[in-house]
């Protein structure tokens, strides 16, 4: 694939593009929207479906070791109680008095502090706001969080003094049957993770797999954000990928080290730019409960750094836990070595919707052309919505009859879309803003003199000219050379 040299610095631009060409809309628009919920539109179903196709081609179906599953989003109550959920799945809250306006404590990254010194009143800016409440002590008057990680252009707009953080649980609740209290609360699962040790022993006895092995799966996942924001990378309902990888707790670290460069490469193999990714180690000090070791893959937002995927060294903490609480024994027995032990598990979970918008702003490009800017989605082919356009010049029924026997013939192989409204530049253009790697156009020689028609490169724009007969041929070498 000719590699992109454009930066997506606005993220506005995508979003706009987005709606305009049937991306991703925001939810319920009619109603005035609702806040942070996204709906994908027809082009981008299939960009979406294509990344989790891909995912589950490389994670489960091109493997041997990896089983996938698909379980349900409502779940007994006590899993959340054995995973630590109802206990410590909080973010820590803070309110500003002046505003009301909530923020996520760890992500407000300046604060502008009011103190009283030598009884002037100064305003001094701080990145940590114990740091300078130990400097200070009680001076300070009021401190109003500046900006936030994630969305730098809204800050607090009044002064205020900001709560002390309260832990704010992130589950969303509902009921199961028609009494609403707390014996039929039930919760939308936070994380799919819990499925796959829940389902240990039912895929372990199955399948008859020795470990190690992994259990797969994707589906929603359900997080009461107090922060979402920047289109679809923090939202409160969104779809994750994640495989729970079964091993033996001497080689934790062996598999940890696999599983981290298995997903980088992923990433890199579809399309993004290795100068756009990153791999960050966690501080101990920022280790959930569960785990040992963690490293997330982040790509380089329009906005900064954010993370696309975790991949987690989960200990035998989850299958334990699980044991304790449900009483089952969730052990294994090494036949080979005569040995019983609690697996470890190395989690990689990634998020289908953050790589999604990952692919989208790598993507983006626009390139100065004589007359306007080409605005383009540089997809790989294999994650792009439409592969094949097809598109004659005129509305003669001549050519629209010998067009579509060549979209008949190709959109069993691809998928093709036909296309004969407006001009064809205006065609070409629309074609380029939702990724479609080839342009098939068919005009009036086509079908009077030379039975061949012309492909045209989404990327170089260089089009050529092959006899409909070796078409398929063509387009195939043509996706190669991507
Ligand atoms: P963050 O630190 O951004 O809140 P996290 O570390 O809590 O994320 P994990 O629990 O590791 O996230 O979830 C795995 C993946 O699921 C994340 O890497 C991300 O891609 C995706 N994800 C998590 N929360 C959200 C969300 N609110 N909106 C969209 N995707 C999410």
């Amino acid at each position: 694939m000719s590699k992109n040299s454009y930066q997506l610095k606005e993220l506005e631009k995508l979003v706009s593009l987005a709606k305009r060409r049937g991306i991703i809309f925001p939810s319920s628009e009619i109603y005035g929207g609702l806040s942070s919920v996204w709906d994908y539109g027809p082009i981008g179903v299939e960009i979406k479906r294509n990344v989790k196709n891909l995912w589950w081609k490389s994670f489960v179906t091109e493997r041997d070791d990896i089983f996938g599953i698909d379980a349900s989003i409502l779940m007994h109550p006590d899993v959340w109680k054995a995973s630590g959920h109802l206990d410590s799945f909080s973010d820590p809250l803070v309110e500003c008095s002046a505003t009301g306006k909530r923020y996520r404590e760890d992500h407000i990254f300046i604060l502008e502090i009011q103190i009283k010194k030598e009884n002037k009143l100064i305003t001094i800016e701080a990145s940590d706001k114990d740091e300078v409440k130990n400097l200070v002590k009680d001076k300070i008057i009021s401190i109003t969080p500046l900006a936030e990680s994630n969305n730098k252009e809204n800050p607090s707009p009044e002064g205020g003094i900001l709560s002390e953080p309260r832990n704010f649980n992130l589950m969303f609740k509902t009921f199961i049957g028609p009494a609403e209290d707390s014996s039929s609360t039930v919760y939308l699962r936070p994380e799919t993770a819990q499925a796959m040790f829940v389902n240990f022993l039912n895929v372990l006895n199955s399948s008859r797999k020795k470990i190690p092995f992994g259990i797969a799966q994707q589906g929603k996942s359900f997080r009461n954000e107090i922060t979402p924001g920047n289109f679809t990378f923090r939202t409160r309902e969104f779809e994750q990928m994640e495989m729970e990888f079964f091993c033996n707790p001497s080689e934790d670290e062996k598999w940890h080290k696999y599983w981290i460069d298995f997903s980088l490469d992923w990433f890199k193999k579809y399309g993004l730019r290795e100068e756009n990714l990153m791999i960050r180690k966690h501080e101990n000090e920022e280790l959930p409960h569960y785990s040992k070791a963690s490293s997330d893959i982040e790509y380089l937002f329009p906005w900064s750094w954010g993370e696309l995927e975790t991949i987690s060294n989960r200990t035998d903490f989850d299958l334990k836990a699980h044991s304790k609480f449900s009483g089952k024994d969730l052990s294994y027995f090494d036949q080979e070595n005569n040995n019983r032990y609690t697996p470890f598990v190395i989690e990689p979970a990634m998020g289908a919707d953050r790589s999604v918008l990952a692919f989208l702003c790598d993507a983006y490009c626009e390139e100065e052309t004589e007359k306007e800017t080409r605005t383009l989605l540089k997809l790989h082919p294999d994650v792009a919505p439409i592969k094949i356009a097809v598109l004659p010049l005129s509305r003669k029924d001549s050519l629209t009859e010998y067009s579509k026997k060549i979209f008949d013939d190709l959109k069993g192989l691809f998928t093709t879309q036909y296309d004969d409204t407006q001009s064809i530049g205006k065609r070409y253009r629309r074609q380029d803003e939702i990724g479609t790697p080839l342009c098939v156009t068919i005009d009036f020689e086509s079908v009077e003199e030379d039975n061949s028609v012309t492909i045209r490169d989404r990327d170089s724009m260089e089009q050529i000219r092959v006899s409909s007969d070796k078409l398929i041929e063509a387009i195939n070498d043509k996706f190669k050379s991507f």
